[in-house]
């Protein structure tokens, strides 16, 4: 099995909040199993093309198309002519999200959309009625509008937008399995650059950034309780989150779902990123990036990627001290 639930909410925290008969917990296991043939689809093509075809293929722009599901459950709805200009907030948001991800991807990292050959970028809003979920599906994005109790229209965090694409670099990059240490890199990945891109957006350094994700998601019955956010990369075990996570090595267990034990990479990142300063995507995430970018790992550790990025910091800042001891002492503070 290669991905499980690619989506923002985690199981447990719908079925803890929606009951046992959790709509949005159905729907999301009819997603994963189209996920899975994708996932396949995508290794397959990968063995057939010769190396360096699909890097080579015409950098052009990638399309970006939004489609309406106008409510229902049947993929991709109904194509929107000029998204970009749609009066509805959820197409309009999609549409200049998604092409600033691309944007931010082509800018920051020399990436030509999730597979680096110009894929097109199709997202599904208006997906289900009251769905409270985000998905990648293993090859478009689709949004639900939340119940507007739990949460609220999912294209508002312009995060959750970040991280359903970065599903999808995953897939083409590291190609990590949905389970254990792999799935917890997984969703670090989308974690991570969901989170970079946010404060690209914001032109933030790391100090003035948040570091929240699913902030604007949250609905009234949350906040009520005095949360603010999915999770915060900053303190991943806070009282504020819908979904705490561990953030110590110590404290992951085998099989613990993908969605917790990525506070363990997610903190190193945002301690890395803390300790170098400026501006995250100027040097972590270029480190992030090229050990995400060094060939295919799906089952891959967390060592094994600290690793990488340990020696990312030297070949791409040689000398430079404070970078490389920054990205040492992250994960050694999380145990790795
Ligand atoms: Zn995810």
């Amino acid at each position: 099995m290669y991905c499980r639930y690619c989506s923002i909410v985690p199981n447990e925290v719908l079925r803890r909040l929606e009951g046992d008969d959790s709509y949005t917990a159905k729907i999301d296991a009819e997603v994963r199993k189209v996920r899975n043939q994708a996932m396949q689809l995508t290794r397959v093509s990968q063995e057939m093309a010769p190396q360096g075809l699909l890097a080579n293929a015409i950098a052009t722009a990638p399309k970006i198309l939004v489609y309406d599901c106008k409510h229902t459950n049947s993929l991709p709805g109904t194509p929107v002519t000029n998204p970009g200009g749609s009066a509805d907030g959820s197409i309009k948001r999609c549409f200049d999200e998604t092409s600033a991800v691309a944007e931010f991807y082509k800018k920051i990292f020399g990436r030509n959309s999730v597979d680096n050959a110009g894929m097109a970028l199709l997202s599904s809003v208006h997906f289900g009625v009251n769905y409270n979920n985000a998905n990648w599906n293993g090859s478009q994005m689709l949004y639900g509008d939340g119940d507007n109790q739990i949460f609220v229209d999912f294209t508002k965090s312009s995060d959750v937008i970040g991280h359903e694409l970065t599903h999808g670099v995953t897939q083409h990059t590291l190609q990590l399995v949905y389970a254990n240490q792999s799935g917890g890199l997984n969703e670090s990945m989308s974690d991570v650059f969901g989170a970079m891109f946010r404060q690209w957006r914001k032109n933030q350094t790391v100090t003035q950034a948040d570091w929240l994700i699913g902030h604007e998601i949250m609905g009234p019955k949350p906040k009520a309780q005095g949360i603010t956010c999915l999770r915060d990369m900053a303190d991943p075990g806070a009282n504020h989150c819908l979904a705490p996570q561990p953030f110590h090595f110590s404290n992951y267990t085998p099989g613990m779902d993908p969605h917790y034990s990525s506070g363990i990479p997610n903190y190193a990142f945002y301690k890395a990123a803390m300790a170098i300063g400026g501006k995250s995507w100027e040097k972590a995430g270029q480190i992030w990036y090229r050990a995400m970018t060094a060939g295919k790992s799906p089952n891959m550790k967390m060592s094994t990627f600290a690793k990488r990025t340990r020696d990312a910091s030297k070949s791409l800042y040689p000398g430079d001290t404070k970078v490389i001891n920054a990205i040492d002492a992250a994960w050694k503070q999380v145990g790795l």
